[in-house]
């Protein structure tokens, strides 16, 4: 491997390989001449600071860089590997591979697309930008997608999912219907646990090697400020690690994902989830080969295996179309006008909402929280208290073991806080915390109560749902799908309204 200092040498080309896309196989090693040619990756000081990053997000990312590094050296790659706290890292992406093209004088810089647009943007500044390869990991790519956006000038992920299922044939009839005679069993997927909770499976260990455990080492020493906590790590870094959660996930959790894919219980960050989100984003694993292999199980039924496959070949695929097709701008939408700034609890979980308090704490200590967490209990919270989209992104950026910016912000702004005013969903995703108290049992832990709006014991989440509702009336008020919702409003009267607001306006003002 090569290191700094190294004579100046002339090589074929040099393969940049970003965190993020860490696959032996990916579009970057076409013709790769294991003779000539070199890999770069680095580990840049400003990747981990221009936000402030959980400790287990950097450690996740820096101990799969490092053993991905391992991987292709095996498969006779020739690697320069810069580490973090080497004395000649500049720690910025734009002097690193410039000081790479000056060392190794390569006839071309070759990169896979970005995820992240920020990135993208670097590169192509560079005074001698790479060659784009595209990004093959995904099952529809950016062209794809946009003919589809052209077909569907307001693209719903419905439409979406269905032509990606006849386009991969994934869970079809020979006849080109969608088996079981149905393309969603969402009424089945949104059960509870009520007063039965069936024991939970224990979760893979992945037990840190020496690469995993300098890593951490290295993490708690240079970055003892960040948020998170940094014990009993125990993410996939590995493709043969994320094959074994992939496995685990198949055999002990999949035939309940999709019944209990929306419940939440207190103390149990995971449930029934995958977590596999991580080695996705970073390309460890291929979204094919986890659905076909999901397919492959014969104890999960229908209901759990189509909802699965909706979250990786319609969602994952659909938000990323989105990403692309609207960026730049579409970072900056702020349709409801929300200004508000993070919430300080955000960061610590100290406050006396049961639900918020227990979705932070699953945050700080594993980097992780599952999706009806993130939009509605931690999502939810900030668009009703109305925080500026973008801030609520950054915290997730931050705070997440597997945020991407291609994947969080359509997530974040788009879903949870209806940002872009109508994209990702159609609806904002507005809910009281009678919604909590039905899909937990946070609520019978709390000191306020979901079912009132008003008074001492009146649960914030409540009150600031029909103070939402209230307040963006004429956006919503005619959106078909929130007919009831206005008719419930509608039963209020005006005393009991003004109350709302007064009250709203309280928590408001205390929170931020
Ligand atoms: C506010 C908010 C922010 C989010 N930020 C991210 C993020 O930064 N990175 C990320 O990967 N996911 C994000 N998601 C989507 C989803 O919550 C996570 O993918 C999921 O919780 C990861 O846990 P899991 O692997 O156990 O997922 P499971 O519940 O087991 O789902 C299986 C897989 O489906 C995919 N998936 C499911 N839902 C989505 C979705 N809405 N968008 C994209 N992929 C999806 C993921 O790859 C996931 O691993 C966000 C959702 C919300 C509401
Ligand atoms: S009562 Fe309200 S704040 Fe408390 S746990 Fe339930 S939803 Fe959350």
């Amino acid at each position: 491997m090569a290191r700094s200092g190294e004579p100046e040498q002339e090589v074929g080309n040099l393969v940049l390989v970003l965190g993020d896309q860490l696959d032996l196989d990916s579009a970057a090693f076409d013709g790769f001449d294991p003779s000539r040619d070199v890999v770069l990756q680095m580990e840049v000081m400003e990747e981990t600071c221009y936000i402030p990053q959980h400790k287990k997000r950097i450690a996740y990312f820096l101990a799969s860089m490092r053993h991905f590094k391992d991987e292709l050296a095996a498969r006779g790659r020739r690697v320069h590997y810069v580490e973090i706290d080497a004395p000649e890292n500049t720690g910025r992406f734009e002097t690193e591979i410039a000081r790479a093209q000056q060392m190794f004088r390569p006839a071309r810089t070759i990169v896979v697309e970005p995820g992240d647009w920020r990135v993208a943007e670097k590169l192509r500044r560079l005074v001698q930008p790479p060659e784009f390869r595209s990004d093959r990991h995904f099952l529809c790519s950016r062209d794809e997608f946009a003919t589809f956006a052209e077909r569907h000038p307001r693209p719903i992920l419905e439409t979406f999912y269905r032509a990606m299922r006849r386009k991969t044939g994934l869970l079809m009839d020979r006849e080109g219907h969608p088996i079981g005679g149905a393309w969603n069993f969402d009424a089945e997927n949104r059960k509870s646990f009520g007063k039965y909770s069936p024991p939970l499976p224990a979760r893979p260990t992945h037990a840190p090697d020496t690469i995993t455990a300098g890593v951490l080492r290295l993490v708690a020493r240079r970055f003892a400020d960040s948020p998170g906590k940094l014990d009993d790590f125990n993410l996939p870094v590995t493709r043969g690690q994320a094959l074994t959660q992939l496995d685990d996930f198949v055999a002990n959790r999949l035939p309940l994902f999709g019944t209990y894919q929306d419940a939440m219980r207190s103390g149990e960050p995971f449930l029934y989830h995958s977590v596999l989100s991580g080695p996705l984003n970073l390309h460890q694993l291929r979204p094919l080969e986890v659905v076909q292999s999901a397919l492959r199980s014969r104890s999960a039924p229908l209901n759990a295996l189509e909802g699965f496959l909706r979250q990786i070949i319609g969602w994952r695929e659909f938000v990323r179309g989105i990403y692309w097709q609207r960026m730049p701008n579409y970072a900056e939408e702020n349709a409801l006008g929300a200004e508000l700034p993070m919430p300080s609890f955000y960061w610590t979980g100290e406050t006396e909402m049961r639900c918020l308090a227990e979705a932070i704490g699953h945050t700080i200590d594993h980097a992780y929280a599952h999706h009806i967490e993130r939009l509605m209990v931690l999502g939810l919270f900030a668009m009703l208290l109305g925080v500026r989209p973008y801030d609520v992104h950054r915290w997730h950026m931050s705070m997440f073991w597997d945020a991407i910016d291609w994947v969080s912000l359509p997530n974040t702004l788009g879903m949870s806080q209806h940002g872009d005013g109508g994209i990702v969903g159609t609806k904002p995703y507005a809910a009281s915390g009678n919604y909590i108290n039905r899909m937990s049992d946070h609520c019978r832990y709390c000191r306020f109560d979901p079912k009132q709006a008003t008074g001492e014991n009146a649960c914030p989440f409540t009150t600031l749902y029909w103070n939402f509702l209230d307040k963006h009336r004429k956006r919503f008020a005619g959106n078909g799908r929130m007919k009831n919702q206005y008719a419930n409003l509608d039963r209020k009267d005006g005393s009991e309204l003004g109350a709302i607001r007064r009250q709203a306006a309280k928590i408001m003002a205390a929170a931020t």
